[in-house]
């Protein structure tokens, strides 16, 4: 955090210098966007194919295949979900939540894409429908579906309250990755990686800038369904803080569970290309 002191004087061009125009890092004009039409033909086209109900403060792992759709809904109470996504054929590509927020800003909704991480970096899924995209914005700067938080883990609560938890979405991933993988935990964990928050609405307070989480505003029924751009294993926690409204690293949360429905057609279909960057870095 910035301090209330600063222990350096401002110059004398302190204002004009943070005047400065406000530059988007990355635009998104020269990206090929989806043809949400498109998918919706492909998706009305889809039979459902499967159903995994994920239990409160848990996880599970499903499988599927580019040019499905998932669907992450809300069945019962209010509840957040952490979202993992890996490459089907290779555990070391997986989603790279710092990058797509770069791309599509700090949280997101239908027509966004899920990046995968460096060298491949390329959508692993892109969200085709969201029912809580008229939430839009609150009077805190809030909105649901980030890619700001991490995930709850076990490692910070030990830091910051001297206790151990076994039930955050980090430790939920790693059993339910490790169980659909039949690896060990030691083996699963390093592929366990910072997730698309889902349902989860957050923020930074306008003063010091923190992260804040607030209440979901999801309720039962709501949902939001992907399509897969290449092979997937979807890792999905049903997060141990419910609906995110107090705390999320302990059982005092109401929780709820949430459901993946997986819906696959046999239309044929072009995975997403890795990135083409030849990775010779100035050499
Ligand atoms: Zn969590």
């Amino acid at each position: 955090m910035k301090p209330d002191q600063p222990a350096f004087a401002p110059p004398a061009d302190a204002d004009a210098r943070r005047r400065k125009p406000a530059v988007i890092c990355y635009p998104t004009t020269s990206l090929a966007h989806p043809n949400l039409d498109v998918m919706q033909a492909r998706r009305d086209a889809a039979t459902h194919r499967d159903t995994c109900i994920v239990p409160a403060r848990d996880a599970r792992c499903t499988t599927v295949p580019a040019g499905s759709f998932f669907r992450i809904t809300c069945p019962d109470g209010s509840q957040v979900g952490d979202l993992n996504l890996w490459a089907a054929d290779d555990l070391n590509e997986h989603f790279y939540s710092g990058k797509t927020r770069a791309l599509h800003g700090t949280h997101l909704s239908t027509g966004d894409r899920l990046w995968s991480r460096f060298p491949k970096m390329r959508p692993m899924a892109t969200i085709t429908e969201d029912t809580l995209d008229w939430y839009g914005w609150d009077a805190d700067g809030g909105s649901v579906h980030d890619v700001i938080g991490t995930r709850c883990d076990p490692y910070t609560g030990r830091l910051l309250s001297g206790t151990d938890y076994h039930y955050c979405c980090h430790s939920n991933l790693t059993r339910a990755l490790a169980d659909h993988m039949q690896m060990s935990l030691t083996e699963a964990e390093p592929f366990v990686h910072d997730v698309l928050n889902v349902f989860m609405c957050t923020g930074f307070t306008a003063d010091t800038h923190q992260y804040f989480m607030k209440a979901s505003p999801v309720r039962a029924g709501d949902y939001i369904e992907f399509m897969a751009e290449i092979d997937l294993i979807v890792g999905l926690s049903a997060c141990p803080g419910g609906d995110c409204g107090d705390e999320h690293t302990s059982d005092k949360a109401t929780c709820h569970p949430l459901v993946i429905d997986v819906f696959e057609n046999d239309m044929s279909f072009a995975r997403a290309e890795p990135n083409a960057y030849d990775q010779s870095h100035g050499r």
